[in-house]
């Protein structure tokens, strides 16, 4: 999931006209996924796909958002329908010492996520969205990083074969080397198996059971680290702890949540060290979930490429089936 705010001042070219347009008025019910109805219309659908075409974040994928956009495979609108909503939102925000039980303005943002089980792309604005600046700016990256999931869940040899060595590796590799210096000493070919083993578990589509699988794939791996099991234990928390703490929402002691830290702050490292993505990328990311990469090496794919497709995602994501 990306939670994408590039707090950069969004295109300022855009006719003030064009807002009217977009209102979510007239918006119906344009599909449902992982259970979240999205209201939509057929002018909100052409103009994203006319953001996207000329978008240099999303131009060389346009053809297939469009498609996508045509089969519902992506679904692009509002959570809620009425303007009534809309407008007393932006009222509010204006103003919000008028209404101090409204008074906690959220930032303005774009949810996108991909929901596997259904092969479904969602992207949502909030209701209070100011369409025209906003989502431009933030749509073309939301779409690359959902559609980098949508394509390595569909096509998990062919992701495999073609990002193991320039992303996956060189990844997990420089991340658990942060974590410690005894994994220089593992063959890579253990951290190969261990990352094709997590795409093949979980990348398809959700399964029950996904805690202890998870814990058995990453014990697999951290037993061939050293014959410390106590040490190996730790490393095993470490790299598992970023996910507990954000997607089950664990409760942890301080000592627990340090760790978490840590290893979270790794993750962030590790982007920035060797593939050169800025902090403000990474924004969403620190406070979202990082640690889904513990589980979907497709999180990788996904943040290395949201602001810069690389030609092997750029011909991945191209041969998505949008059936
Ligand atoms: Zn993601």
């Amino acid at each position: 999931m990306l939670l994408n705010y590039m707090g950069k001042d969004p295109m300022q070219e855009v006719e003030l006209t064009e807002l009217g347009e977009l209102l979510p008025m007239d918006l119906e019910l344009w599909g449902v996924a992982g259970g979240q109805p999205i209201h939509s219309s057929q002018k909100i659908v052409d103009k994203v796909k006319n953001w996207v075409s000329d978008s240099p974040f999303s131009k060389s994928i346009s053809k297939k958002i469009h498609e996508g956009l045509d089969k519902k495979r992506i679904l692009v609108g509002f959570e809620r329908k009425g303007k009534l909503r809309f407008i007393w939102r932006r009222f509010t925000k204006r103003y919000p010492f008028t209404f101090p039980s409204f008074s906690k303005t959220k930032v303005e943002n774009t949810v996108g996520y991909y929901v596997r089980d259904e092969r479904t792309l969602v992207v949502v604005f909030d209701n209070n969205v100011n369409i025209v600046g906003r989502a431009i700016a933030e749509l073309p990256p939301v779409f690359n990083h959902e559609l980098c999931h949508f394509a390595f869940s569909t096509n998990i040899n062919k992701a495999l074969k073609q990002l193991m060595r320039p992303i996956l590796l060189p990844f997990y590799k420089t991340y658990l080397g942060l974590l410690t210096p005894k994994t220089q000493n593992v063959d890579d070919k253990y951290l190969i198996e261990t990352i094709i083993r997590l795409a093949k578990a979980f990348e398809p589509a959700f399964r029950p059971g996904i805690v202890k699988s998870l814990y058995n794939i990453w014990e697999d791996y951290v037993s061939k680290v050293s014959d410390d099991e106590k040490f190996n234990k730790t490393l095993l928390g470490l790299i598992l702890l970023p996910y507990a703490a954000d997607i089950i929402h664990l409760k942890m002691k301080k000592r627990e949540r340090n760790l978490a830290k840590d290893s979270q702050t790794a993750f962030l490292k590790t982007y920035g060290s060797i593939f050169g993505v800025k902090g403000f990328e990474l924004w969403g990311l620190g406070i979202t979930t990082p640690g889904q990469e513990a589980i979907f090496p497709s999180e990788v794919v996904a943040v290395t490429n949201q602001f810069r497709l690389t030609p092997p995602v750029i011909n991945l994501i191209n041969s998505i089936d949008m059936r």
